[in-house]
């Protein structure tokens, strides 16, 4: 019989695990709310689909589809939708909680949730891909809505993906529901500036860390793991910053180059099939090297669980800015901090995503639309007031930025659900 009694235990190095050891971590800190911090180890609500669809060769092939309303004390769930092979329902778990944390570290009204099949969408044609967008869709219907839920791109998933789910929904709802998904393109009710925006605020956030620990952004050496939405806009931010670019790496290989890779060649080559290795200005050099680049920045804006304790040892890097979700251990965590590396976290770092999805949301309610400076200038003090704020509190309590943001979120969080009361 299986070890695991309920779907809420952990197994071993799992992101939800990581999760979960990030909240006791915040526990001592959060005085007499801590009476109501196992709702934070708990989902709200995670519904498993199936979803059947006709492949193009006649074929009925089934995927599997989650979606996870992980805490809405504060607000409506809110949380990308990732296509991706490895995807599992407890990946969704702790990625839908790590959106609570986050929105809740920038004060957004929204709780978290979090959305995925488990499939590898460059094997589908693009009327699979629809097909499978509108089926999952239809399903997650119960619980997605305007008010309820609302969808986002994550890995694997666009503007188009987005398109697809609020057409959906709209047709099985009878109107036009612009604000059931964020993250679509601008004719149809999307926000200037939302593409870039995750991208954005980790240039800002890693702009503002490297201003305190006095790293000139002029000539600082930067890797970057994952090279898609996050990564590559990262890095164009930072390289108009004077930074250089020495290393990328995403799911075709690792490319290097100590002077700096030519980003107005390796992105357009990177969106190709060939992928980033495919691009002649640099070194291709085995995965695990990527590690061993001499940096000032790395920035993981890939998958979860890739900072391990190994790699934590071995990076020259002074300063880790993670883009991606959940890109780092516990145990690397406390190799990082115990060599003085300052990490940003993913809670903080890469909210500029879901900071723009909620201008995007207002915007599609008050059917008004800002101009990009507007959001721009919205974005930077969001995530600059956060960033300050949780500054203080880790220099106040003497912890790190994570534990810090985990500290102010929760907090949010605890004192809404305390004040909502338990029902009934
Ligand atoms: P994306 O699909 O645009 O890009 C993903 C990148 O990761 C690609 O370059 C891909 O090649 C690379 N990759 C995939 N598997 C890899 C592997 N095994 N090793 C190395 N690289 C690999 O996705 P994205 O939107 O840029 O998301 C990246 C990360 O940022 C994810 O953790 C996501 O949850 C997080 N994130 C995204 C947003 C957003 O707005 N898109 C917001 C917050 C956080």
């Amino acid at each position: 019989m299986s070890e695991k009694l309920s779907f809420v235990q952990p197994t071993p190095n799992s992101p939800w695990g990581t999760y979960l050891q990030q909240v006791d971590r915040v526990i001592p800190y959060l005085g007499d709310l801590a009476r109501w911090a196992e709702t934070l180890k708990r989902p709200k609500r995670a519904l498993i689909v199936d979803v059947p669809i006709e492949m193009d060769d006649g074929r009925i092939a089934h995927y599997e589809g989650y979606r996870v309303q992980h805490n809405m004390s504060r607000g409506p769930g809110k949380g990308g939708v990732r296509f991706h092979p490895d995807v599992t329902l407890e990946e969704v778990m702790a990625l839908s909680a790590w959106m609570t944390v986050k929105t809740a570290a920038v004060n957004l009204p929204y709780g978290g949730a979090k959305g995925g099949i488990r499939v590898d969408p460059k094997k589908l044609s693009q009327k699979e891909l629809e097909k499978i967008t509108r089926r999952y869709t239809s399903e997650i219907g119960i619980i997605i809505g305007p008010h309820t839920d609302i969808p986002a791109p994550d890995v694997n998933t666009n503007g188009q993906i987005m398109a697809w789910m609020m057409d959906t929904y709209s047709m099985n709802t009878g109107g036009t529901s612009t604000g059931v998904v964020t993250g679509k393109p601008l004719h149809l009710g999307g926000s200037l500036g939302r593409v870039k925006a995750t991208g954005r605020g980790v240039f800002v956030t890693g702009r503002e860390a490297a201003r305190r620990l006095g790293l000139d952004l002029r000539g600082a050496r930067i890797a970057v793991q994952g090279f898609g939405n996050v990564g590559s806009v990262a890095a164009e931010l930072f390289v108009e910053a004077g930074a250089k670019i020495v290393a990328v790496q995403d799911h075709t290989g690792t490319i290097v180059n100590e002077n700096g890779l030519d980003l107005a060649g390796l992105i357009p080559i990177s969106r190709t099939p060939a992928g980033a290795v495919g691009f002649e200005g640099g070194d291709k050099v085995p995965n695990e090297q990527f590690w061993d680049v001499a940096c000032d920045i790395l920035i993981p804006a890939a998958l979860e669980g890739q900072i391990n304790a190994d790699r934590a040892r071995k990076t020259s890097a002074r300063l880790v800015l993670e883009g991606a979700n959940g890109p780092t251990v516990p145990e690397a965590d406390d190799i990082l901090a115990e060599r003085g590396v300052l990490v940003v976290p993913d809670v903080i770092c890469n909210a500029g995503g879901v900071t723009v999805s909620y201008f995007e949301w207002v915007q599609d309610f008050s059917s008004f639309f800002w101009d990009e400076d507007e959001i721009n200038v919205r974005l930077d003090r969001i995530m600059m007031n956060a960033l300050n704020q949780i500054w203080d509190t880790a220099d106040k309590h003497k912890i790190t930025l994570r534990t810090a943001t985990y500290a102010v979120a929760c907090e949010r969080i605890l004192t809404a659900r305390q004040e909502r009361g338990l029902y009934p």
